[in-house]
């Protein structure tokens, strides 16, 4: 598979870097030319995957989350990955309105929303090593 560009941002799992990482994907993918509204989904999605990490996967410890972008052709992809505790039901876990943290009043709605915002939404997670979110989506622009 060819690849037009890539570019890999890594940071700790702080909540102020969520919005760090949300703004540098949507500069990278910029250079796609999307659509206000294509670019808003994709920081949406973007924001929900690294929440988690940070939230869930790290929980109350400190760890670093990655984010690869990658532009092929007119599609991104974007991988968000920690190395926190893991999801057990991944299935579950994908439900709408499934959330494991009810007290942090959480909606259960980050994956619906990733699905809903992107083309495909794949997940890869072990207890205790981690979890990789791998999402997809074709950028029309306004041609
Ligand atoms: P919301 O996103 O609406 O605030 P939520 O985060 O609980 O609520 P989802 O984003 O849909 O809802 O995630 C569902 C559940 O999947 C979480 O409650 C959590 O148990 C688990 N989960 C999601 N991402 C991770 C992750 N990176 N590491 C560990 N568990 C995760
Ligand atoms: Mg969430």
């Amino acid at each position: 598979m060819h690849v037009n560009n890539e570019m890999k941002v890594e940071f700790l799992s702080k909540s102020s870097n969520e919005s760090f990482a949300r703004v540098a994907v949507a500069a990278f993918v910029s250079q796609m030319d999307p659509t206000v509204e294509e670019l808003a989904d994709i920081k949406t999605a973007v924001s929900e995957a690294v929440t988690n990490s940070i939230i869930h996967g790290y929980e109350n410890t400190m760890g670093y989350v990655v984010v690869t972008c990658r532009i092929i052709g007119d599609t991104v992809e974007i991988i968000v990955e920690d190395k926190g505790k893991g999801i057990e039901n991944i299935e579950l876990a994908r439900q709408p309105l499934y959330t494991s943290r009810p007290e942090l009043e959480r909606s259960g709605m980050g994956f619906t929303v990733m699905e809903t915002f992107m083309d495909e939404v794949e997940v890869e997670s072990e207890v205790n090593k981690g979890t990789r979110v791998r999402m997809i989506k074709k950028i029309n622009g306004s041609r």
